[in-house]
């Protein structure tokens, strides 16, 4: 309860004094919201994550909605105009995709394609003059997460990172424990994500278009969740990797990291396509805290100086989508800036520089 109530106090700190300003006048705030707009979104990509998680999260946002498609599949666009109500001028293809910047009814893009058609689509959706969220990771190369920053600056347009643990209770339980040393000091951190049964056929085994194997896809939460625990970004990388199966001839397989922090902390990382794991341990100086499963859209299970911790479960990317929505009109706070994607693209070409020459590699 207590943990709870803490996670709320939190939540309206974080919406920029909002709700505080509710409880002095809640009428008058009630009403300001009920004239504000609700935001157009257009997804871009109808896979797994869009069809299994998105459009089902976008019927319970409040501040923005499903409002147009881009597809590649004309009997997928239909069925999604279908399901979800959507005018067949708002629905578009690859080919036709520029043509978003003449429509008023789309406010920002959200890009769920694979990992290496990230930045064509940010830099396009910019220059059409969208706002843009987009999926992690954030692109497949530093340069190009560096491309996408500077179109969405140079068309004074905001972007988002899809990190939607950045709006789950039990990981922002695991910044407050971590970033305000509940129970001392962060000295260590072990994180593993993993998971078996990607299609052989999926795009994730292709270099070109995943950038990587499980790091880029999973490996990569390891890699924020390290941060967000410490409020802190690694000075160094030291990694291994280890191949058992004759098809990871173009992505990695199973990779292991260290990475050191300014405060002194050191973490353990691991990240796999052929281990069923998802785990974030740390080890504070006066106790410890920690998630397993760590990730998922659901089911965490969380404990912290040696009591559980309860939350109740809430649609975490509905959150995140709306609480984009609320920096794009209201000004409100980004937790997922760009920057923060860029920062995680060179953590990960630091890693594979370090398999590659057998060495720690620093980044600063
Ligand atoms: P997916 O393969 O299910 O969907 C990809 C979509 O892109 C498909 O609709 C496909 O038709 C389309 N596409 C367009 N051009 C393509 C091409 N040339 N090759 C292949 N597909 C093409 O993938 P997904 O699992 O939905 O992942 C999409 C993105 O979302 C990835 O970047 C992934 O990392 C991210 N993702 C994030 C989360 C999360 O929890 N934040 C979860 C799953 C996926």
């Amino acid at each position: 309860m207590t943990n709870r109530r803490q996670f709320l106090q939190q939540a309206s700190l974080g919406a920029g004094g909002l709700l505080a300003a509710s409880a002095l006048n809640p009428l008058m705030l009630a009403c300001a919201e009920n004239e504000k707009r609700s935001l157009g979104v257009a997804l871009v990509g109808l896979g797994n994550y869009s069809t299994g998680q998105l459009g089902p999260a976008l019927r319970n946002t409040k501040h923005c909605h499903l409002a147009g498609i881009v597809s590649g599949s004309a009997d997928k666009a239909a069925k999604w105009a279908k399901e979800y109500n959507i005018s067949p001028q708002n629905v578009y293809t690859y080919e036709t995709f520029d043509r978003i910047a003449d429509n008023p009814d789309i406010d920002f893009v959200y890009i769920v394609l694979p990992n290496s058609m990230h930045a064509e689509y940010a830099i396009r959706a910019a220059k059409a003059g969208k706002h843009v969220m987009c999926e992690k990771p954030m692109a497949t190369s530093v340069a190009d997460a560096e491309a996408m920053i500077a179109a969405c600056k140079a068309a004074n347009k905001k972007l988002a990172i899809g990190y939607r643990l950045y709006h789950e209770p039990f990981n922002r339980e695991m910044m407050r424990l971590g970033q305000e040393k509940v129970h001392g000091a962060v000295r260590l951190i072990e994180a593993s994500f993993g998971w078996r049964g990607v299609g052989w056929d999926n795009w994730r085994f292709n270099h070109a278009m995943a950038g990587g194997g499980a790091l880029m896809d999973v490996g990569i939460y390891c890699i924020r969740a390290c941060s967000y625990v410490l409020g802190e970004n690694p000075l160094s990388v030291m990694a291994t990797e280890v191949k058992t199966h004759p098809h990871f001839k173009e992505v990695d397989e199973t990779l292991m990291w260290h990475m050191e922090f300014p405060s002194g902390a050191v973490a353990s990382c691991t990240t796999s396509y052929a281990i069923n794991v998802e785990r974030l341990h740390v080890a504070a100086e006066n106790g410890d805290f920690g998630l397993s499963p760590a990730y998922s859209y659901d089911g965490q299970r969380g404990y912290a100086g040696g009591k559980a911790l309860e939350f109740p479960h809430i649609a975490e990317q509905s959150n995140h989508m709306d609480a984009f929505a609320r920096h794009i009109r209201d000004n409100e706070a980004n937790l997922t800036p760009g920057e923060m994607g860029l920062q995680d693209m060179k953590v990960i070409e630091a890693i594979y520089l370090s398999i590659k020459e057998k060495r720690r590699v620093s980044l600063v």
